[in-house]
């Protein structure tokens, strides 16, 4: 009898997640308007990526190896490469690396910010087609270190500037462009930049700098164009797990040594995913794209609520981009024991970089990470190097500006925010300025995405032409 009582209850459950998901259907669209972009020539933007793509600025940490005369003459090619805005535009250098131009507009009161960072990882020759740094412009696209990221953003939005200034435009409010060229590398100069501004007495009301783009699958089982614009990031801390044994000959271990300590403490990270949490982004983007999503996942996205201890079991078990989406995350990257094989550690160590979500900090994910290791002997430091970003608004008329450029563009794609991932210099000005995005204007693929950081990065020339689209789009609303 009791069977039949669970049997009747479970299929009513079920029952109505399914009744709920049959009822999440799309929001009425409005209808597709024809895209409102502006002719551009694509090889004036392409040949002017490649000539800055010839510049190895390669940023390091340690800055050992790093060539200053490499930044200057990318500053020096830049204000060349552009001279209707070398006229048009006051332009300040800050610091080594730091580079600002002023656009004057018709008001100093609601100034734009246009950012981008022309520093580069390092890119050694092996596996490129093209040499990283030769520029070179084959089959279609701008070949390249630094072609996607973000050499690309910096050019498009200074061809977009300097095609207004060619027409004779003004822009309503000031624009600044400003490139900094130690992003990669977390340097000073983009907060040198942002107090620059804050001394000229600028109070950003507009921020954009590289991150999302448009994507054909921006959620798992969701096959429709969107828009994908960061409105917030996560933040990011190295936790560090050390041991602290009695040295002495590996012949005569304890049954646990200092490595084997810190080596059980990942293992319980590891199978302790981070709580789940939906951020007020990703709510948005279930709610505006799970009706689109095909069966199973339109049951997951009409029931995120009653299925939560499921998702996060599931999630947490499989990992990846969409867990991460969800939740803090720590990927254990690097560890240290003894110098010899044949002898026990003193000390043993290893480090977890932590992606921490909007809502948590720093200090959250040390204490939650030391509470886990407790027991093992295992100190759990953090080195905190950005906290996460506040959540930039996605209701009012500054953000419904910037989705109306990217539908002058890509009508067909659905502006949406999202948590980006990764850490950009945009984080600085979230302090002071609630219009802060995330948007690299560009339509690329998980594997194009993929060439970031990595070999054989390029562009293609037609991306490059609506990227430079868009900007000129942005800025006549701006
Ligand atoms: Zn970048």
């Amino acid at each position: 009898m009791l069977w039949w009582i669970l049997l009747i209850l479970a299929l009513v459950y079920i029952g109505l997640l399914a009744y709920r998901a049959l009822r999440f259907r799309p929001a009425p669209e409005e209808a597709r308007r024809p895209p409102r972009a502006p002719a551009v020539t694509e090889m004036a933007v392409a040949v002017k990526l490649s000539e800055l793509v010839k510049l190895p600025t390669v940023s390091f940490m340690d800055g050992k190896g790093e060539d200053p005369a490499v930044f200057s003459a990318f500053q020096e090619k830049l204000h060349a490469l552009y001279p209707a805005v070398a006229e048009r535009c006051e332009r300040m250098l800050i610091g080594e690396k730091g580079i600002i131009y002023r656009w004057p507009g018709r008001s100093g009161e609601k100034p734009s910010v246009m950012m981008s960072h022309y520093d580069v990882v390092p890119a050694p020759d092996e596996n490129w087609v093209h040499p990283p740094f030769s520029g070179a412009i084959l089959d279609g696209y701008v070949w390249g270190r630094g072609s996607i990221d973000t050499k690309c953003t910096l050019a498009a939005a200074m061809e977009a500037a300097e095609q207004l200034i060619g027409e004779g435009f003004v822009p309503e409010n000031d624009i600044y462009f400003c490139f900094s060229g130690d992003e990669e590398v977390a340097g000073p100069t983009a907060p040198a930049i942002l107090s620059a501004l804050q001394k000229a007495g600028v109070r950003p009301w507009f921020v954009l700098d590289e991150g999302g783009g448009i994507v054909s699958d921006p959620l798992p089982g969701v096959s429709r164009a969107c828009a994908q614009i960061g409105a917030c990031e996560k933040g990011q801390a190295e936790l560090i797990f050390t041991a602290e044994a009695l040295p002495g000959h590996a012949s005569r271990p304890p049954r646990h040594t200092a490595l084997g300590q810190v080596a059980r403490a990942i293992r319980r990270m590891e199978s302790r995913p981070w709580p789940l949490r939906y951020s007020p982004v990703f709510l948005q983007m279930a709610q505006t794209l799970g009706p689109y999503a095909k069966w199973p996942w339109r049951l997951v996205y009409a029931n995120l609520g009653p299925l939560r201890p499921f998702i996060s079991l599931a999630t947490g078990l499989r990992g990846g981009e969409f867990s991460s989406q969800l939740r803090t995350t720590a990927a254990f990257t690097m560890a240290e024991g003894s110098a010899a094989t044949n002898v026990l550690p003193q000390r043993a160590m290893a480090s977890a970089n932590a992606r921490i979500m909007p809502g948590e900090n720093s200090k959250s994910a040390r204490r939650r990470a030391q509470r886990i290791a407790r027991g093992l002997g295992v100190k759990v430091e953090a080195q905190v190097f950005s906290e996460p970003s506040p959540i930039s608004r996605t209701d009012d008329e500054v953000w419904r500006t910037l989705c109306d450029a990217v539908q002058d563009v890509w009508p067909e794609a659905l502006p949406l925010p999202f948590l980006y991932m990764a850490c950009t210099d945009s984080r600085h000005y979230s302090r002071v300025c609630e219009h802060v995005y995330r948007f690299s204007a560009l339509a690329w693929t998980k594997e194009e995405r993929a060439l970031m950081h990595s070999y054989n990065e390029r562009i293609s020339v037609k991306a490059l032409g609506r990227m430079q689209a868009f900007y000129q789009c942005l800025m006549m609303k701006l």
